[in-house]
């Protein structure tokens, strides 16, 4: 049975009363639009901390795309977004990555990476809007971080907090997050990504249609390439269809003022056409 997801902000602003009794020893940061919040024991200066060892580690086998006008829109585009999100005071960086691999991702305190591979796939704005849209949703919602809590528990998260951040716990993090930035947060936290990045995108003035058109290219290249995926979209995956129905679900809600906005399309396309043609797979 399909279960109907409500729309944005009649949906926000549960608070757990674990939530409310842990206060008293760490911060309930607000983790999604309308004042939702969860417990989160690393700070903010712990997780940008954090975010810069591990995007000083991913630069030095990525390579950042040479032309500062792409570099330049990317920023344009996300500070847009980030500026209305519910976390836009993060020292956000926005880089695009010379790499023909189909993704992006936001690595923790607010490093947000495009590859070529995936810029090549977009026809507008808009599409570039959706999934910066989607990855700023991961930092709100703060996934990595919780990823971090979950799975290390209290007696790193104690560490981080002490300021005892040796090398080598510093290095077991980064590969961990990067991994998981790299293929997704799973399931709840790409439904909460997907589901704030349209509400996100609409609010920045952008067509919400645009996540759809975007979603769906991403899942009908699977098996027509080998060079990458974008967090796990395939259409041969059964929570891609899902992720599509339910984005689709939450735009059916939302006024023809957002639905029918002019698709951007003219700068886009002038920038597309300057990105490096894809390189030649050595055989
Ligand atoms: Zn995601």
């Amino acid at each position: 049975m399909h279960v109907y997801r409500k729309p944005p902000l009649k949906n926000f602003g549960r608070v757990s009363l674990f939530c409310f009794c842990a206060a008293f020893l760490f911060s309930c940061a607000t983790t999604g639009p309308g004042g939702k919040k969860s417990l989160i024991l690393i700070s903010d200066q712990q997780e940008i901390g954090l975010g810069n060892s591990i995007a000083a580690e991913l630069e030095k086998t990525e390579k950042p795309l040479d032309d500062a006008r792409w570099q330049a829109y990317l920023t344009r585009v996300g500070r847009k977004i980030a500026d209305l999100s519910d976390r836009p005071t993060l020292p956000y960086h926005f880089t695009v990555l010379d790499n023909d691999q189909v993704n992006a991702f936001a690595a923790p305190g607010g490093h947000l990476y495009f590859y070529t591979g995936i810029l090549r796939m977009m026809d507008s704005e808009d599409e570039l809007a959706a999934v910066m849209a989607h990855e700023i949703s991961h930092v709100v919602g703060r996934h990595s971080v919780k990823t971090i809590q979950n799975y290390y528990g209290a007696s790193i998260v104690t560490q981080l907090v002490l300021g005892e951040k040796s090398d080598e716990l510093i290095g077991k993090i980064s590969g961990l997050v990067l991994s998981l930035a790299m293929q997704g947060y799973g399931r709840s936290n790409e439904f909460e990504a997907d589901e704030f990045g349209v509400y996100y995108m609409d609010k920045a003035g952008y067509n919400p249609n645009a996540a759809i058109t975007m979603f769906e290219k991403l899942a009908a290249m699977s098996g027509k390439t080998d060079r990458g995926w974008f967090e796990n979209l395939t259409a041969s995956h059964p929570e891609t269809k899902d992720r599509i129905a339910r984005i689709k679900a939450e735009i059916a809600q939302m006024p023809v003022t957002s639905t029918q906005r002019a698709i951007k399309t003219s700068e886009y396309r002038k920038l597309k056409a300057r990105l490096p043609a894809p390189k030649e797979k050595k055989p």
